[in-house]
């Protein structure tokens, strides 16, 4: 018996979850030689696609918008079962089955969490008025598009990666933009108070109005949405935005006894701490990382694709642990804002300009070492960060007095090929 030979009479691989994250998990199985059963279940009806261009482009190319990851004849040339609009309703962790909300009993050997996360409800009165949205699925994107069309005055809540990118979409439709941020300033959880600075100027130079340190009362309006009371003021409002945060849907793990605390929690290999046949990933995975200063729950493209794959490879018997570097990417209008690492726990940012205005990287340290890079409209600097914070490369801040990481990337690859 080879190592991806699933065995005789196999359960096969349920993966819960039609993300990125299970895409991937699907994908490597199959990539990797897995012989066995595999059934993808999700909740959607839709066939997996891609979350970013939903806050992107889906207002502005709804009719043009091709969003999924791969054709259904992808799945169905690998045998792959995909069970979609039918998502898992409980687990049985000592009989190894999952049970659909059609129920559908499908047994495992081997269970994948890959249920992402939700949105976090806008937790005022009048939240559930009509013209009232939160961004996650694509009938979201669509929903918020049509509303965009006709919309006059909008009022994005939240002044995270997501609220912001839809500002500026909503601007450049033609409304009129205002964005309601609770904390003291914009992005806090993803960048620095140097890089939020040219992020403000540039939502607010294109006419977008911004009131951070401002709390959101209640929503009125009687039959639909017309106003949205705050702490220091009403706003006319035909349509909100809300994107407040997501928590993880690591219910299905808690309630079959499985340890969760703000996301399933895993090992390095990204298996549950309580059961080693069911592994979690993506944004509902909480997990070690050796980028981190503690156990961390992501919500990115990158890591659903990363723990995805890892997660299907070892399954196929190549196992491995969890270490790729973190990163992410925003666009801001036209504004790229691309980031390296993880900026929890530093304490000195310094700032380099690119050579034209809207170019600049910030680069965060943590007890002196180079952890985290911020760049905006910088590829290649962004590029040269990865591959020096993924090879662990010691950079302090005066390394980088008077170059940049592209230079130290380019140097580091010429000795490579000396020695
Ligand atoms: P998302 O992925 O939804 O954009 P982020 O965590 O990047 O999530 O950003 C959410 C933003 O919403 C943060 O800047 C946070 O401070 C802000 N926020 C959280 N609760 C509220 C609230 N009740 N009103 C306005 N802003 C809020």
């Amino acid at each position: 018996m080879t190592s991806t030979d699933p065995g005789p009479s196999t359960a096969g691989v349920v993966v819960v979850g039609g993300g990125q994250a299970g895409y991937s998990v699907v994908s490597a199985l199959r990539g990797a030689g897995y012989e066995g059963p595999v059934t993808l279940c999700a909740d959607e009806p839709h066939l997996p696609y891609q979350r970013p261009p939903l806050s992107k482009k889906a207002h502005t190319e709804p009719d043009t918008l091709r969003v999924e990851l791969v054709p259904e004849s992808f799945y169905r040339d690998r045998d792959i079962a995909l069970r979609l609009g039918d998502g898992v309703a409980s687990l049985d962790t000592t009989a190894r089955s999952v049970t659909t909300h059609a129920g559908v009993r499908l047994g495992y050997d081997h269970l994948v969490l890959a249920t992402g996360a939700r949105n976090r409800p806008l937790p005022v009165p009048g939240a559930s008025l009509a013209g009232v949205h939160a961004l996650r699925s694509l009938d979201d994107a669509l929903t918020i598009g049509r509303a965009l069309t006709t919309a006059l005055d909008v009022v994005v809540v939240g002044g995270g990666f997501i609220g912001l990118e839809l500002a500026l979409v909503a601007q450049g439709l033609g409304a009129r933009v205002t964005v309601v941020e609770l904390a003291d300033r914009l992005l806090s959880r993803a960048v620095s108070p140097q890089v939020e600075t040219h992020l403000r100027e540039r939502h607010e130079s294109s006419g977008v109005r911004i009131l951070t340190g401002t709390a959101v009362r209640a929503i009125e309006g009687t039959d639909r949405v017309r106003q949205v009371v705050t702490d220091r003021g009403t706003l006319l409002a035909d349509l909100v935005v809300y994107g407040i945060g997501a928590v993880p849907r690591d219910e299905l793990a808690r309630d079959a006894g499985l340890a969760v605390g703000d996301g399933v929690i895993v090992d390095e290999r990204l298996r549950s701490v309580t059961d080693p046949r069911v592994s979690a990933v993506g944004d509902c995975a909480r997990h070690p990382h050796p980028h981190a200063d503690g156990p961390v729950r992501l919500e990115s493209v990158q890591n659903a694709a990363d723990q995805g794959t890892l997660v299907g490879r070892r399954i196929a018997g190549a196992p491995g642990p969890y270490e790729s570097l973190p990163w992410f990417w925003s666009d801001q209008g036209d504004v790229k804002l691309q980031i390296a690492g993880l900026r929890t726990g530093t304490d000195e940012v310094r700032v380099m300009p690119g050579g034209s205005p809207e170019r600049l990287a910030a680069y965060a340290f943590r007890d002196e070492r180079l952890v985290a890079v911020e760049t905006l409209n910088w590829p290649a600097e962004h590029l040269a960060a990865r591959r020096l914070l993924e090879r662990r490369t010691r950079i302090g801040a005066a390394d980088l007095a008077g170059t940049t990481l592209g230079a130290l990337a380019r140097a580091q690859r010429a000795t490579e090929v000396r020695t």
